[in-house]
């Protein structure tokens, strides 16, 4: 096992990095911008590098800085989390290739995934199921991607081979609309990923979105370690997340699982990775893969009792998986709301100076932050200030203990989205489960026309 890891990432990751390397007996190298060094790893760490100043394209994503420190440090492996760094395939490359160990899948991987039209690709041979559409990339032709568009059928959405993060996607509704949002769709990729590359998939109207957590060792080893129900979301943004999925059958769970574990099998994978679905009518259609760990992995920790993180610790040692599939038990019911510093209604940021807080607890409750009365949230990074899950034997048990924390929970000084998930989880529709992707922006839109 590692003597020393390298965290480059800030936040409640950080956090829950160094607390899996700290019970494993690791010591830890924090690595931070100058807006971050109050923060409470950066205080807990063995060491800490400051590494450049607030804004993250001159620290967190500073690649020579991030090495360096690791250098100076004599850190044996680097975790990147999640954003960032996490799923740059040229960082995971100068990493190992400067004589450290990536805690996370190998580079070639990063780069296969990180291309949703070579994904994609890649996934429709080790058969798993995709949404209907353009089979790779658009051509040029415009009569050709008329024809695409037809046989597809309206709607559709074109979607940029290189985006991330719920940008460079456009949804089309009748051919003639068609030309001119695939140029738009190709500008703005170029501008944004630099990559003009755009495809065209079926625009499903109502699905879910449900994922799968997937692990898989250097001993060509893979399980899946169930999934996760993320259909609640704003602007393609996930707030709250649930495992198991509601009313999921378990004869389907079983064969989605199984055809992701095999996907990782045939491609070679390494480490934690999500295969990511929408869910309509019964049936899975693949979207993309996470190539790292997800925010969301608690609410896989709460019902499966592995720890997430130091699996992938472990995996990146070189260890095989300590468990086949048939050892991994789902139990109980576990959802997590993600706590934003936001105005609850109208979602602009609010950071600044936490005059006082008051962290839930009680039985089944799991707070993931770094926030503490006095913190000051720097303006410069995503509102995410930390993470609440509530564990419960069923579904309506973890439900009744999340409304309880939530109610508990007190941050003031600042704005939080708490309200809003307060409301949520009386919300008739989410307490019956199984609400689509677009059921939070309907819900808001109606709130505001009532308001008017
Ligand atoms: P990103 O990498 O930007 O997150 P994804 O491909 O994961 O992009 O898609 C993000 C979200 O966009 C999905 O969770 C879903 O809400 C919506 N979306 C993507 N593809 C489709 C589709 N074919 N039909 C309907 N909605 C879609």
């Amino acid at each position: 096992m590692f003597g020393k890891v390298l965290i480059a990432n800030r936040g409640e990751i950080a956090l829950r990095i160094q607390r899996a390397c700290r019970e494993m007996g690791i010591r830890t190298v924090v690595v931070h911008s100058e807006a971050d060094t109050e923060a409470k790893y950066v205080k807990l760490a063995d060491e800490s590098v400051c590494i450049g100043p607030p804004a993250a394209s001159a620290s967190y994503l500073n690649i020579p800085a991030i090495i360096s420190a690791a250098e100076v440090t004599d850190a044996e492996a680097i975790h990147p989390g999640y954003g960032f760094l996490s799923e740059n395939a040229d960082f995971a490359d100068k990493v190992q290739k400067s004589g450290f160990v990536f805690i996370g899948p190998h580079p070639e991987n990063i780069r296969l995934m990180g291309d949703k039209v070579s994904a994609k690709a890649a996934m429709i041979r080790a058969g798993v199921p995709c949404v209907p559409g353009s089979e790779g990339a658009l051509p040029e032709a415009p009569a050709e991607v008329i024809k695409i568009a037809r046989k597809v059928g309206y709607p559709v959405i074109i979607k940029a081979a290189g985006g991330g993060g719920g940008r460079g996607m456009r949804v089309v509704h009748t051919e003639a609309a068609l030309l001119n949002a695939v140029s738009m769709t190709r500008a703005e990729a170029q501008a944004a990923f630099s990559n003009p590359t755009v495809y065209i998939e079926k625009f499903l109207e109502n699905p879910r979105h449900i994922e799968f957590q997937v692990f898989a060792d250097e001993h060509k080893n893979a399980v899946y370690l169930g999934e996760r129900d993320c259909s609640m979301q704003r602007r393609h943004q996930k707030i709250i997340e649930e495992a198991p999925a509601p009313d999921l059958p378990a004869k389907l769970r079983e064969r989605v699982g199984e055809r992701c574990a095999e996907a990782c099998r045939k491609i070679g994978y390494r480490g934690a990775g999500t295969f990511e679905f929408l869910y309509e009518n019964g049936e899975f259609f693949f979207i993309e893969m996470n190539t790292r760990v997800q925010v969301e992995h608690p609410v896989t920790e709460m019902i499966t009792g592995i720890d997430v993180v130091q699996m992938q610790i472990r995996i990146a040692a070189g260890e095989k998986l300590p468990f086949r599939q048939r050892d991994i038990e789902f139990r109980g019911h576990a959802i997590e709301c993600r706590i934003n510093a936001e105005d609850p209604y109208r979602f602009t940021p609010s950071p600044g100076r936490i005059a006082s807080y008051h962290p839930p607890g009680g039985p089944g409750i799991r707070v993931d932050s770094h926030i503490y009365a006095g913190y000051t949230v720097p303006s410069n990074y995503d509102s995410m200030i930390g993470k609440l899950i509530a564990y419960g034997a069923t579904r309506d048990q973890a439900i009744r203990r999340m409304r309880i924390a939530l109610s508990e929970m007190v941050i003031e000084g600042i704005q939080t989205n708490i309200p809003l998930h307060l409301e949520l989880l009386h919300d008739s529709r989410f307490v019956r489960g199984g609400t689509s992707i677009h059921y939070l922006e309907q819900k808001l839109a109606q709130e505001n026309k009532a308001a008017k």
